[in-house]
């Protein structure tokens, strides 16, 4: 991680020092460290006073409800559930932060998207951790790819700020329980993407008393049966393997339907086939309304980025990675799924992907 620059800190404390109110905002489908990210922001501005408020695209999963406090439910607004209070908050709001984003397309901003580009670069903030950012949309980007998270990234610019002058006991309890939350996820607990930063941060905030267990105990014991029914299944009967080595797994409206399954339920399952040797990248499909969703996870020497920048309008980090396949436009529908996915695999594998 390069080292944050006391000039950056220094416009950042400038900036909110001038905001009277604040929005604070992450990725459509928000995950552990889009929620971990924006929620630990919220408990420091609130600790600084300021009027602040969290506006993303669609809801927050119910299994990460947990990190969030029952007193501040009000102050995370989903512009799904409700597109004027959405649109107005980030139209009236002095400065937004924008947290584990950084483009303002429709596929990852949702309804977000037009009013964010609307905002003039003088009042948006960038904290995050993705690959090509294009930092001249922002006053002030905090733009880092050496970091498991954007909730460490978010860590270490707290740790810079005046007010805490480095000690991680000046945060909240509940923005240190959120900031380590998302860092879990965003490494599948400490699978990937852990860097020496990324355990000094966990050190210095389990010394403040944090409760890791109970985080792990919401985390990853307390699934419905369904998901892992569901993933049993997938793994059994639906997985295929192409000869290229790599794994897909495509999951219909029917199946989603039949095991009841409700977003962040299948969080985790495109890992699992990267488990057998011979797999080098993993895709896990998903049926939406108008296009399908692609996940896309590849072993060292792969780029999932790359491949999800060619082929799924997506991006990501090198090794996991995200996009779409847009119905009629990229295959005429669901059953032809599977051709697409062997067909353009084969050609990105078979390439120097160096
Ligand atoms: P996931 O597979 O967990 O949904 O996403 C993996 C990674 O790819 C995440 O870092 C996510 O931000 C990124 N990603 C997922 N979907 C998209 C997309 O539609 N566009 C871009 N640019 N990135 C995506
Ligand atoms: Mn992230």
């Amino acid at each position: 991680m390069k080292d944050i620059s006391k000039k950056d800190i220094g416009r950042l404390c400038s900036l909110s020092d001038n905001a009277e109110k604040i929005a604070i905002t992450a990725h459509l489908h928000p995950d552990g460290d889009a929620i971990g990210s924006t929620y630990a922001l919220l408990k420091f501005l609130q600790g600084l006073g300021k009027d602040a408020c969290i506006v993303l695209p669609d809801r927050y999963p119910e299994s990460l409800s947990f990190i969030v406090g029952r007193e501040d439910g009000s102050l995370i607004i989903s512009a799904k559930d409700d597109k004027d209070s959405a649109e107005r908050l980030i139209a009236g709001a002095d400065l937004v932060f924008c947290l584990d984003f950084n483009n303002f397309t429709e596929s990852r901003c949702g309804l977000l998207s037009e009013p964010l580009k609307a905002l003039p670069a003088s009042q948006r903030i960038l904290i995050d951790h993705h690959l090509s950012p294009d930092t001249s949309l922002y006053a002030l980007a905090f733009s880092e790819t050496g970091v498991s998270s954007t909730c460490e990234l978010l860590f270490w610019i707290l740790m810079s700020m005046p007010q805490t002058d480095g000690r991680p006991s000046a945060l909240p309890e509940a923005a240190l329980s959120a900031l380590l939350a998302g860092m879990t996820t965003d490494t599948n607990n400490f699978g990937n993407s852990v860097f020496p930063t990324t355990l000094r941060m966990a050190s210095l905030i389990l010394e403040t008393g944090t409760d890791r267990d109970s985080i792990l105990y919401h985390l990853y014991n307390e699934y419905g049966e369904n998901r892992l029914r569901l993933l049993g299944r997938l793994l059994y009967k639906d997985m295929k393997i192409t000869g290229d080595g790599v794994a897909y797994i495509i999951i219909g409206k029917d199946t989603l339907k039949e095991f009841d399954i409700q977003e962040g339920d299948t969080e985790g399952f495109v890992n699992k086939p990267l488990e057998i040797k011979k797999v080098r990248m993993s895709c896990l499909i998903k049926e939406d309304d108008g296009f399908m969703r692609v996940s896309l996870r590849s072993k060292r020497g792969i780029s999932a980025n790359a491949c999800a920048r060619e082929f799924f309008h997506g991006g990501g980090h090198e090794l996991a990675a995200g996009g779409r396949l847009y119905i009629p436009d990229d295959i005429a529908g669901p059953e032809e799924a599977p051709a697409y996915i062997e067909k353009v695999t084969h050609i990105f594998m078979n390439r120097d992907n160096g």
